[in-house]
């Protein structure tokens, strides 16, 4: 039937950024879908695993910071320890550096593509490694932007990192296919989290953003989780290689 599709029983899901933010949105659906989830952030992810744990659902997590790809080995580790298996990666954890282009320092470059980029691709190398030996396939799921789309201002590394995830996706799902990995991705639209807190706290910016989405509000961690289940499931198997908006309508503008 269908609906079981979509039901996460069973699997094992990496999503990284999982203290906060979209994030913890993801980790509270994958559970919420029957998913086990292993979350990787630089801090505590106490309030993710109190959702969670709401419902009695599973939640471990791995204290790692992700500038550095040391630290990949530790989570494949990690997570086959808790769990015994792999079968979903969320690639969440971003950050964004704001200063004209004309002024952009290498640090600040360096710093956005470390996470956004570097890393990204390496965890995705780690985990397919992992796929390919349980031999049953897997889901890799990407957070893009709508920057992997429009220019932004202010931002051009960042847009940059994100306009190569959609990209990377497209690559990596052409090269995994055969092994029946699936690679997508999500672009959130403006969505209320932390990485949008300064936008938000600039009033001309944050009413012309407001005044362009469709839906006429932000978006919040919990309008990634259908998605993000749906990608995660069987119920995309045959959907790869694709980027999804969820933004209100923002691009059909
Ligand atoms: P957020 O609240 O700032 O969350 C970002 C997450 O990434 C946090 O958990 C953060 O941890 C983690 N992170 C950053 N650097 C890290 C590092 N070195 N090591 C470990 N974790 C690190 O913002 P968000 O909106 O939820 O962002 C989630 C993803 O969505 C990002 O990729 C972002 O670019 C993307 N996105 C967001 C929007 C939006 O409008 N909010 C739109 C499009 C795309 P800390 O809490 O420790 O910083």
């Amino acid at each position: 039937m269908i609906l079981d599709q979509f039901n996460l029983s069973g699997k094992v899901a990496i999503v990284t950024g999982a203290n906060t933010g979209l994030g913890q949105g993801m980790c509270v659906g994958l559970a919420e879908a029957g998913a086990k989830v292993v979350g990787v952030a630089r801090r505590s992810c106490e309030e993710t695993k109190a959702l969670i744990d709401e419902f009695h659902g599973e939640f471990t997590e791995v204290i790692a910071d992700l500038s550095s790809t040391d630290v990949i080995p530790v989570i494949v580790e990690e997570t086959l320890k808790a769990y015994g298996r792999i079968d979903i990666l969320v690639n969440n954890a971003g950050i964004i550096k704001r200063e004209d282009a004309i002024n952009y320092t290498m640090e600040d470059w360096d710093a956005v593509y470390k996470v956004n980029q570097k890393e990204v691709f390496f965890l995705c190398q780690a985990v397919a490694k992992e796929f390919i030996k349980q031999g049953e396939g897997g889901k890799i799921i990407n957070v893009a932007s709508m920057l992997s789309y429009q220019g932004g201002i202010r931002v051009p590394a960042y847009t940059a990192s994100k306009s190569a995830i959609l990209g990377l996706t497209r690559a990596l799902a052409n090269e995994w296919a055969a092994h029946n990995i699936q690679v997508n991705a999500i672009a959130p639209g403006y969505m209320a989290t932390n990485n949008t807190t300064q936008l938000r706290g600039d009033e001309k910016r944050s009413e012309e953003i407001l005044d362009r989405i469709p839906a006429g509000r932000w978006g919040t961690p919990a309008d990634m989780q259908g998605t993000v289940v749906f990608l995660a499931s069987h119920a995309s198997d045959y959907v790869n290689g694709f980027t999804i908006a969820v933004d209100g309508g923002w691009l059909a503008r």
